[in-house]
Order: structure tokens, then sequence, then C-alpha cells
């Protein structure tokens, strides 16, 4: 394995491209410029330490079964790229296969499932729709009757629902990008952002100015205070989310179970403690303290699900904050300011696409051509109603 401690540097004037934000996007597009584009002049500027964000702090689960034309293609690139990131970027990431059940306890949420694994068949996503009895094949540790309150009526599979470990993918990024010559400042806030003219030259530091062929924000749930330095408006809000892992027990769930009807979904890592992540807090806010009644409606339901849940004690509990879109889908490419990009939009459903969006905002930097794969992900996709919905896609509402 390749040294990972991050090299220091000293600040230089100006760089081809700095990018603002060392979590996942931040540190892949990096990458990606670097080894694809072979634009090697870049810097991350992150304020705290990398993966600090949502990229150390998510719930890991990789999968590709959305519903829109758009998105299923979209995650499917990124779900493919992270299948060999563990060779590209010679960093072991514990990358395994669980099978995702997303269960539907009510008649709406069977036919959003059916549609889902239709949908998802029809683009080469591998997801079928099961009927109770064959949940309970697949994950026989499920009481069928959720507590006797909400029968498990079917669910949409997917087996190649994967898990992954998150600080690696931000750390083998990270590794990766400086062996290319990239440089990567913890410690470094941006302030603000040096524009004339509508075009952007630079980002202003807690180190000083640095000048910048162009700029990348990719700060996740902080992107409308980056926005607002350059004048522009994002129909982003950003809300916390909290998770909670359970002490270590032994191997006993082998599959990743969501439901939208309970607004929950459970994994068990490779530590042997049971993950659990549900819906977003219901107010706006930066704050990452967590809850107690987030825990206590949380621990109920995943007792629903799984009983044997009801003996283990909770070990940590925690809190990122999302930059939720009005679509649930991402927000990303050009701006209004030129040579000013974004990479936001993240919300609850981010860290399965940093592969894919690291790879192609560093198209789109490298060579100012916005990627098909991204159009529709486009801001003035609102002013035109041309939004990309897939609320239903996401197991955090
Ligand atoms: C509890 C939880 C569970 C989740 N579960 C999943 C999941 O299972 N699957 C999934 O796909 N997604 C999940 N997500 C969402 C996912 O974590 C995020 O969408 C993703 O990590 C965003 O990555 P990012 O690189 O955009 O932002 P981040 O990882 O948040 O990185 C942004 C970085 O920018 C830095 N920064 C901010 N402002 C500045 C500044 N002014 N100057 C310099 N640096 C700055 C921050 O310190 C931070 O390190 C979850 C999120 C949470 C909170």
């Amino acid at each position: 394995m390749p040294k990972v401690h991050l090299r220091s540097h000293t600040l230089e004037p100006s760089y081809d491209v700095v990018i603002i934000g060392g979590g996942g996007h931040g540190l892949a597009t990096a990458y990606y410029l670097a080894k694809e584009f072979g634009v090697r002049r870049v810097v991350v500027l992150e304020r705290a330490y990398i993966g600090s964000g949502g990229t150390g702090r998510n719930t890991t689960v990789l999968r590709a079964n959305y519903k829109t034309p758009e998105t299923i293609r979209f995650y499917k690139k990124s779900f493919d790229l992270y299948a060999t990131l563990a060779q590209d970027l010679d960093y072991n990431m514990l990358r395994s296969e669980r099978g995702l059940l997303w269960l539907a306890h009510s008649e709406p949420q069977l036919r959003n499932q059916r549609e889902r694994a239709l949908q998802n068949q029809h683009f080469g996503v591998n997801t079928v729709f099961l009927g109770a009895e064959q949940v309970h094949e697949v994950c026989p540790q499920l009481d069928m009757t959720a507590g006797s309150k909400r029968p498990i009526l079917g669910a949409a599979y997917h087996p190649p629902g994967a898990i992954i470990r998150h600080d690696a993918v931000a750390w083998g990024y990270a590794a990766a990008a400086e062996r290319l010559g990239v440089q990567i400042h913890q410690g470094v806030e941006v302030t603000g952002l040096r524009i004339e003219g509508a075009r952007c030259l630079g980002v202003e530091t807690n180190r000083g100015f640095i000048g910048a062929g162009a700029v990348l924000s990719a700060v996740g749930g902080y992107v409308t205070q980056i926005a607002e330095m350059a004048r522009i408006r994002l129909p982003i809000v950003t809300h916390p989310l909290q998770a909670f892992v359970t002490e270590a027990y032994k191997p006993v769930l082998d599959r990743i179970v969501a439901s939208a009807d309970l607004h929950i979904y459970i994994s068990q890592s490779a530590r042997g403690e049971l993950l659990v992540g549900a819906e977003i807090d219901p107010y706006s806010s930066y704050a990452t303290r967590s809850t107690f009644p987030f825990l206590a409606s949380c621990a109920s339901r995943a007792i629903d699900l799984f009983p044997f849940m009801a003996r283990l004690r909770i070990l940590r509990q925690w809190t990122g904050v999302c930059d939720m879109t009005p679509d649930y889908s991402p927000l990303m490419g050009l701006t209004a300011v030129d040579r000013f990009c974004i990479s936001s939009g993240w919300g609850t459903w981010g860290f399965k696409a940093i592969p894919a969006s690291g790879i192609l905002m560093a198209e789109l930097l490298a060579s100012g051509k916005v990627p098909p794969l991204m159009a529709p992900f486009a801001l003035d996709r609102f002013r035109w109603d041309r939004a990309v919905p897939e609320r239903a896609s996401a197991g955090t509402h």
C-alpha cells in the first residue's frame, strides 16, 4: 500500500484550478483532473481536515437503483467506477456487495417499487420486484409484520447494492491525487471570491489571495455560503441528517434494508456494528448536534424491522449537514460567473455519486464543455421547469 500521509507544501500564488472543499467530490475532481486530463497545477483547500464533512459521516450505501433516466445513467456510471476504485487508487476500501432491499408496506410504495424495478431493468440496472414471501427468503431476519404495525408487502431488490469504507474513499483519492502532483492544504478556509466583470479570478483565504484559472466549489452543505460570495442564489436548503451505530455484534445481517414507509435504512458494517440512518431533520440548520428524539424514534423503527436489535446498546450517534435541492437531484456545472463552477446538491445521496461527479466535473473544468451526463443537473433546469424528480429514491425524507 502506498504512503497515505499528506505532504506539506507551500501555498503558491496561483493554480490552474482551485477546488474549495476536501470532501469526496473535491478530492475526486482533483484526482481525475490530473489523471485523465493532465491538469496538475491543482490545489484542494480544506478548512478543517479532509473527509471531515459529509464524506466522513455518511452511511456508505452504494447503489444505482434510481427512478429517472437521467439519474439512473449518472449513478450507474458512478456505481461502475466504484467497482474498480480500490484497484484504480491502490487503496483498500472494504467494498462489500450485500444486496439492497427497498421495502414496501403500503399500496403506493408497492407501485413505486414495481416501477423502480422495471425502470432499472430498462436501463441495464439489476433490480427485481419481490413479493412478501421472496422478501422473507432474501432476508429471513426481518419481522415481516414490522412490529405488527405495517406488514411488509413486497420490495424492490437490487442485488449489487454495496457498502464501502467512507474515509478510505476520501484518503484513497487524496493519496492518488498527491502522487500525480495535486496539492492538498488542510486548515485553509476560503473567505471570499475575487470576481471582476462577471469572471472569477481566484479565492480569498485565511492565508491570503490565491489566483485561479478556474474555481470549483465542492463544499457540501455549505454551498450557499460560497455561492453567496459570488452573489448567486441557489435553490438549496441545508438540513442536518443523523445516524447511529450499535455496539459490534456477530455477523447477522448480510443485506442492506431500506423502508421508505418507515423512513429508515439498516446495514451491518465490517466491524459488526449495526448502522442505522433515517430521515433528515425537519428544520434547516448547520448544527451538527445529535438529538435524543431522533435516536429514540429511529431505534424504535429499527427494532420493528429487526427485533433482535432491542438487545443491542448504542455505541455512537452523529450528524452531518446536507445541501437539499427541491427535486432531490444534484446541482452541478457552470454558473453565471465565468470560471466559477459548483458541485453541489448532493443532499443525502451524494456519497455514491463521488466517482461520476469527480470525472465529469474534471472534464468540464479541463474542456469548458458540459458533459452530456452532467447536463440535466444544471442550475437553469428550475427556470425551464425541467426538474429531475428523485424524492422517491432518497431513503431519507
Ligand atoms: C448521516 C449521513 C448519512 C449519509 N448517507 C449517505 C449514503 O448512505 N449514501 C450516499 O450516497 N450519501 C449519503 N450521505 C450524503 C453524503 O455524505 C454527501 O452528499 C457527500 O458526502 C457530500 O460530499 P462533498 O464532497 O460534496 O461534501 P463534504 O464531504 O461535506 O465536504 C465538503 C468539505 O468542504 C469544507 N468546507 C466548507 N466550507 C469551506 C470553506 N469556506 N473553505 C474551505 N473548505 C470548506 C468542509 O470542511 C468539508 O470538509 C449521507 C450524509 C449524512 C450526513
